[in-house]
């Protein structure tokens, strides 16, 4: 890894906490110059070791499943705090003589990458310059005038969609923002963004017991997806006390993969990470509310 920080200033962050579990996953709690806190996860699957990068402190889109909506206001990161937080762990995994290769670095941990649009990209910039990193990917919940403007953008960023239900009513429930735009649209920016780029978009589909889970849902999703524009990663949802919605077991993943796959959409069933350190998907929470 180079020395030179892709930063203009000097760290904008300070490390105020780090939790890691037996698998190696590591949680880090940053505090910025204005005392707002974000997190990052540091993991490893089966694509390498990778970084999940904030864009945000807290979040706007109020999804219903996840701990960062009740982190209010959001503030958007600058470049710097972005990037920050991968030189951040970096250091920290040479100081420990952990050092890994880091191969990707998703802008998926807290807040809605494509609602701090600019820095984001040039986030993305500044990590493929810095790195020998294969790619920079986003997860959006689906703003759609935003996801047409990043399949022009000279920097590449791959695209995760969150889609999460195959009805705008269902989808309505988990993902409030999406009263502005539906089902429809968000694919169909999706599908111009995989046929500008030639690579396919990731559709998130977080399994919720009873919600988006029935063979229904499977086969709606089937009808949704062209196989050829679009992969779909299935979630399972990490409970956090109070939120209403209930995991679903393993064993219903299986199903519900199975049948996007017998109809020839490519399905994975991605593994929870960093779930007993409350890292996993939707559980980052750096600002307890009052
Ligand atoms: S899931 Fe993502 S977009 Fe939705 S509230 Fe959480 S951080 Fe924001």
């Amino acid at each position: 890894m180079p020395d030179d920080a892709p930063m203009t200033t000097d760290s904008p962050l300070r490390l105020t906490e780090r939790h890691a579990d037996e698998e190696g996953t590591v949680k880090y709690l940053w505090t910025l110059a204005d005392g707002r806190r974000v997190e990052t996860v540091f993991f490893s699957h089966h694509a390498g070791p990778g970084q999940c990068l904030s864009t945000q402190a807290g979040c706007a889109v109020g999804c219903t499943f996840c701990a960062t909506a009740l982190q209010r206001p959001a503030r958007d990161l600058t470049a710097d705090e972005i990037v920050a937080q991968a030189v951040g762990v970096d250091r920290d995994c040479a100081e420990r003589g952990a050092e890994v290769p880091w191969r990707f670095v998703t802008l998926s941990g807290m807040g809605e990458p494509l609602l701090n649009y600019a820095h984001t990209v040039e986030a993305a910039r500044r990590l493929y310059e810095w790195t020998s990193i294969d790619v920079v990917s986003a997860t959006t919940s689906g703003i759609v005038p935003r996801i047409y403007q990043l399949a022009d953008e000279d920097t590449y960023v791959q695209l995760h969609v969150s889609l999460h239900a195959t009805q705008d009513e269902t989808r309505r429930r988990l993902i409030p923002i999406t009263r502005r735009w539906g089902i429809a649209e968000v694919l169909k920016a999706a599908g111009h963004f995989a046929t500008t780029r030639e690579r396919q978009v990731i559709v998130n589909y977080l399994l919720f017991e009873g919600v988006n889970d029935s063979p229904d849902d499977g086969r709606r999703l089937v009808e949704l997806l062209d196989p050829e524009l679009f992969e779909v990663h299935l979630l399972l949802w990490n409970e956090i006390p109070g939120f209403e919605f209930r995991r679903i077991g393993d064993e219903r993943v299986a199903e519900f993969r199975h049948l996007l796959s017998g109809a020839g959409l490519m399905a994975k069933a991605m593994p929870s990470k960093g779930r007993d350190i409350q890292a996993g998907c939707g559980q980052l929470l750096a600002e307890r509310p009052a």
